[in-house]
């Protein structure tokens, strides 16, 4: 630690190695010094590092950024957010696409990379139109991989394309061992924490009135009128009496007991 130029850092604007004597101390960077060297100090753009035949165009709701024709997105001028010429990181969202985040109005804003692309050069997406990427990989953001089609129309091409697993290929059917089903379904499991009866969000009746019901219906009592009675539509007392709904609720007869 005696000799500090035998300690080397690269500069985040020049991308050179450099002695760290070429490098301005700042107590609250993480090593001590600043991120760029000294002869970076007053430049105020990254290195315009394109690629043959990429062109850029600025991005429209947020003028700081621009958008290529090869899926990049970078920062088109430099302000207090960051210097100019900037490439922004790529991260994969939940859904598989990438994202960037960018500011607009001081707020912070995270757009899918393919939603711009296809903004700046296939044109504003119209109403009820998606984009569709036509090779199927969600990270092929090129221009000429999408293209603007309606929901039902991405749908149709996700299929053409086997993307959408379905018959023997669909999960329920290659691992059906993994399928709570039976003995092993949360209701067999945890009946408890079923939401039945009059604890469902939709009952429309109490516990009571269907014992009533159930006792009514056992004495020949007629569904349509029973339900007019209870404000209930005739399907659900002939669910009651068919033993489809409330089947946790047992009106025992003197017969049924002595059996
Ligand atoms: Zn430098």
């Amino acid at each position: 630690m005696n000799n500090q130029d035998t300690f080397f850092k690269i500069c985040c604007v020049c991308d050179l190695s450099q002695p760290l004597s070429n490098f301005d101390k700042q107590t609250r960077g993480k090593d001590g010094y600043r991120a760029r060297c000294k002869s970076c100090k007053k430049v105020t753009a990254y290195k315009d590092d394109s690629l043959p035949n990429e062109t850029w165009k600025i991005i429209k709701n947020f003028p700081d950024y621009e958008v290529s024709n090869f899926a990049r997105v970078r920062r088109a001028v430099t302000s207090n957010g960051g210097m100019k010429n900037r490439i922004l990181q790529q991260c994969l969202n939940k859904g598989g696409y990438f994202t960037v985040a960018m500011k607009s109005n001081g707020k912070l804003f995270r757009k899918t990379v393919h939603s711009l692309v296809a903004a700046a050069f296939i044109g504003t997406r119209p109403k009820n139109l998606t984009v569709n990427h036509k090779d199927g990989k969600k990270i092929n953001n090129l221009p000429e991989n999408l293209e603007y089609l309606t929901v039902l129309q991405n749908i149709r091409h996700a299929n053409r394309i086997g993307l959408i697993r379905k018959g023997k290929n669909h999960p329920s059917f290659l691992h059906p061992e993994r399928l709570p089903r039976g003995d092993n379904h949360h209701a067999r499991k945890h009946p408890e924490k079923m939401a039945r009866g009059e604890k469902h969000g939709r009952a429309r009746l109490s516990s009571e009135q269907v014992f009533e019901i159930k006792k009514e219906l056992f004495h020949g009592g007629i569904a349509l009128q029973i339900a007019r009675r209870y404000g209930v539509s005739e399907g659900m007392v002939q669910g009651i009496k068919h033993n489809r709904t409330w089947k946790h609720i047992i009106y025992q007869t003197m017969i049924d007991i002595a059996e």
